[in-house]
């Protein structure tokens, strides 16, 4: 190979990818997840309280992912990003443009500081919505079908989800600790946490 053309040779997610470098292994980001879960969490919980929606009852969304990327020096290799939903009363509604969500913020977060792949995410809200495409209600918020849609290809079905919200009163045996219910998943289980009626898609 020439000289001329290596120097041609792009990376093919930016240039995140430094020579020298490696990506972290599974072992290692499943180890990150366990020890910077309530990093995680917390971010999550900041982000959320930055939720805008133009509704008199703001709905508001936190997200945080765990994104990695290839890097000399094991702390670079993983970063912590976190997103939240706004929506604005002023602009008005474009159903072309993509839906302004939590998972949305913070994927293009950790995309614009080069981190080129997400290994799991948590969403933290207090909000009770039914599925955008079965209606059904669940105890804890979901992604919703765009945001899913929007992940899928990038993000693998054993990624680890985690979705929580405050504990309330009536909760019993609802898994989490004593001031969160959390539901953890993989990705791939939340994708089908929420069947689609007969006959829709
Ligand atoms: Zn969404």
């Amino acid at each position: 190979m020439s000289p001329i053309f290596a120097e041609r040779v792009v990376p093919l997610f930016g240039g995140s990818q430094v020579s020298g470098g490696r990506f972290p292994t599974r072992n290692e980001l499943v180890q990150e997840w366990r020890l910077k879960r309530h990093l995680l969490m917390t971010a999550a919980i900041q982000a959320e309280r930055w939720g805008y929606s133009y509704r008199n009852v703001p709905k508001r969304y936190g997200t945080a992912f765990l994104a990695y990327r290839s890097a000399e020096r094991p702390e670079d290799r993983t970063g912590i990003f976190s997103g939240w939903n706004c929506t604005f009363r002023h602009r008005p509604k474009d159903a072309t443009w993509p839906k302004p969500c939590s998972e949305r913020a913070g994927k293009d977060a950790a995309f614009g500081a080069g981190f080129d792949f997400l290994f799991g995410f948590m969403t933290y809200s207090n909000n009770f919505q039914a599925d955008d495409i079965s209606g059904e209600f669940c105890d804890v918020q979901h992604p919703c079908h765009e945001c899913k849609q929007m992940l899928e290809p990038i993000m693998s079905p054993a990624a680890p989800v985690s979705l929580f919200r405050d504990r309330l009163p009536c909760d019993f045996d609802e898994p989490g600790d004593e001031r969160f219910v959390i539901r953890e998943m993989t990705f791939g289980e939340s994708l089908r946490t929420h069947k689609f009626k007969t006959g829709q898609r």
